[in-house]
């Protein structure tokens, strides 16, 4: 397999919006695309939104190959079920082992499905950090190139550090990116810079904030981050070459 391929990655859905074309809902879902192959990073947290945006972006539902669920929470997880009425039929939907009966019943009924427990190979350039289960148990998405990688969290409930601390000893490759909700939402100024020094002790080029790290600590890693940040909102497409 051919692996110069760039990754490609949309924004599908966030509470952030700079284009009135797309709309903006609390919650969080990417499309990453590599050398012929797609996965759906979370899928926000309802269907219409997530229609709505894709079609503005000229995504049509019956591309998606693969779903990746970071974890269980509604915003992150209540737009697959009409993403498959609409015509999606993913070729496996990722879920950590650890989701609770009642969700995990309802993804396991959409499609066939993997559940994750360990760092995993997924498909293509795609890993899974597997479940990092302090606070809410979740799993973040790495691309691995041969000299760099880069992370997409969801929600981040273990903490951005702690999770990419575990892609790093999963894998010591510098980080391109790492993008996505880093839950700092509720952080006071002084743990979002003590956050920081953390992630500045990593080898990681560029930051973009999404969703649920809140529109304060987005603010706060750019004035301290300036060119290194990136925050993300819906329709943002970023690209990496290996
Ligand atoms: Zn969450
Ligand atoms: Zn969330």
């Amino acid at each position: 397999m051919n692996r110069k391929s760039a990754l490609r990655i949309t924004v599908l859905y966030d509470n952030r919006s700079t284009n009135p074309a797309l709309k903006e809902a609390w919650g969080f879902s990417a499309l990453l695309e590599q050398e012929g192959l797609n996965l759906l990073f979370d899928t926000g947290g309802d269907s219409p939104t997530l229609l709505h945006n894709m079609a503005a972006l000229g995504i049509s539902p019956t591309q998606i190959q693969r779903v990746f669920l970071s974890h269980f929470h509604e915003d992150h997880t209540d737009g697959l079920a009409g993403l498959i009425q609409a015509g999606a039929q993913p070729e496996k939907i990722y879920f950590l082992a650890a989701t609770p009966e009642a969700y995990k019943a309802r993804f396991q009924a959409l499609g066939p499905y993997q559940e994750i427990t360990a760092p995993a190979h997924l498909v293509g350039d795609w890993y899974t950090t597997g479940e990092i289960s302090e606070n809410t148990p979740e799993q973040a998405l790495i691309t691995r190139f041969p000299h760099s990688q880069v992370l997409l969290t969801g929600c981040a409930h273990p903490g951005i550090v702690r999770v990419t601390q575990r892609a790093y000893a999963q894998y010591s490759a510098p980080f391109a990116w790492v993008g996505g909700g880093f839950h700092l939402k509720d952080a006071s100024p002084e743990s979002v810079d003590d956050t920081l020094t953390a992630l500045n002790a990593l080898p990681i080029q560029t930051l973009s904030p999404a969703h649920c790290t809140g529109d304060a600590a987005i603010a706060h890693i750019q004035t301290a981050l300036g060119q290194r940040a990136r925050p993300l909102q819906v329709g943002a497409a970023l690209e990496f070459a290996p």
